[in-house]
């Protein structure tokens, strides 16, 4: 019944007989071979080398970052995010419900609670009204700190996600978080490469989160890096992630509990050789993006395609779609995955999972709302 659809997608990534056509697949065109041979030459394949380096000037380039620090997941980059925008025990930390489990899972190393907040319906990410309403209803400012009054926790962050790609309301959230002294921190896993008003995503926050896992835009084969404004707490990022080692030239002298986040040098020579052909990716992703607008604009079967928030550039990492309800996005899903094109539903809402069944909630009917009509729909890189 959706073979019109299927159709067209199959042509679009020329798919033929048996060939599935993935969600998203890593594509290696450049480098990649010739870096990670230099790479083994060298023999500095582990947590030193000049690729870590040139991996984190590259980024800085790229995303007019400050400071940029490699990390060896997204999840601990954003673990150490949580860190650096001084999360404590105990203390409560606003995010979406509608977004990938490490987002909650890093607030959690912490001992901190996650409070679900809605997302718009434009953007599928944190809704700044959402907050400031949340914050309004359930909260104060005590002696400069954000509390929660029923729980008489302290408010210490909020963690906007920059869901498959599309940026968030920055400017808005950037202004509640101001007002009710709350650390802006970005989930942008999702979002290399994606504007908003021109600058990129995850240099908004006190510092954002990037991953190169292999289903992202660019891999590293895994990996992350943290994005910093400022350059001192970037700076100790990176003390804290390499074992907070003081520097010297045989003594081991540390002075912190430190951590062995540090990507190793034979990723960085990956993801090196990948952000050099970044631009490349994300034109061939935008030019999907249009053919799915342009085949949607008439919405067959009800169906409307998410096109980019006002104000931004999407890197359109994943696309997705707005099925008409549950019952067809169902039907979407299976149609879809027995013929060929591989499709699926957006993540479980976190208020649904068990770790996370008692947090506190806004009620999220924008979420429940997309969680029962989003589809991704395939978004790999085309080579010309
Ligand atoms: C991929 C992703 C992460 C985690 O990245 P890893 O590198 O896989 O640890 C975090 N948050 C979101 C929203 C993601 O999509």
């Amino acid at each position: 019944m959706y073979q019109d659809i299927v159709e067209f997608i199959r042509g679009r990534f020329g798919a033929t007989g048996d060939e599935r056509v993935m969600l998203h697949h890593p594509t290696f065109a450049g480098n990649e071979k010739k870096y990670l041979e230099e790479c083994i030459d060298t023999t500095f394949v582990s947590s030193v080398g000049a690729f870590v380096d040139r991996f984190e000037r590259d980024m800085e380039r790229y995303t007019g970052a400050a400071k940029a620090v490699v990390c060896v997941s997204g999840t601990n980059a954003l673990h150490m995010a949580m860190m650096l925008a001084g999360v404590e025990r105990d203390d409560e930390v606003l995010t979406q419900a509608l977004t990938f489990i490490a987002t909650c899972n890093a607030i959690s190393y912490i001992g901190a609670h996650p409070v679900f907040i809605d997302v718009d319906l434009d953007t599928m990410g944190l809704s700044p009204r959402a907050v400031e309403r949340w914050l309004e209803e359930n909260a104060e400012l005590k002696d400069g700190n954000c509390r929660n009054r029923k729980t008489g926790r302290r408010v210490k962050a909020c963690v906007p996600m920059h869901t498959f790609g599309h940026p968030v309301h920055l400017d808005e959230l950037m202004e509640v978080c101001r007002k009710w002294n709350i650390e802006l921190v970005e989930d942008a896993a999702e979002s290399i490469g994606s504007l908003y008003k021109g600058r990129h995503t995850g240099t908004f926050g006190k510092v954002g989160a990037i991953s190169f896992n292999g289903n992202k835009t660019i891999t590293a084969g895994g990996g992350g890096m943290l994005l910093f404004q400022d350059k001192e707490l970037g700076e100790y990022a990176k003390h804290l992630t390499t074992q907070a080692k003081v520097p010297h030239r045989w003594a081991f002298i540390h002075d912190h509990i430190g951590y062995n986040y540090r990507m190793p040098n034979i990723n960085a020579a990956l993801g090196c050789a990948q952000l050099e052909q970044i631009d490349g990716f994300i034109d061939s992703k935008r030019a999907t993006a249009e053919a799915y607008a342009r085949y949607f604009v008439s919405e067959p079967h009800g169906i409307k395609f998410m096109k980019e928030p006002e104000d931004t550039r999407s890197n359109y990492w994943l696309n997705a779609i707005l099925m008409p309800d549950r019952e067809s996005q169902q039907e979407f899903l299976e149609y879809t995955n027995d013929h060929g094109v591989m499709t699926r539903p957006v993540w479980e809402l976190m208020n649904r999972l068990p770790m996370f069944e008692a947090a506190q909630n806004d009620g999220l009917a924008n979420s429940r709302w997309l969680a029962d009509r989003i589809v991704n729909l395939p978004s790999g890189v085309i080579l010309s």
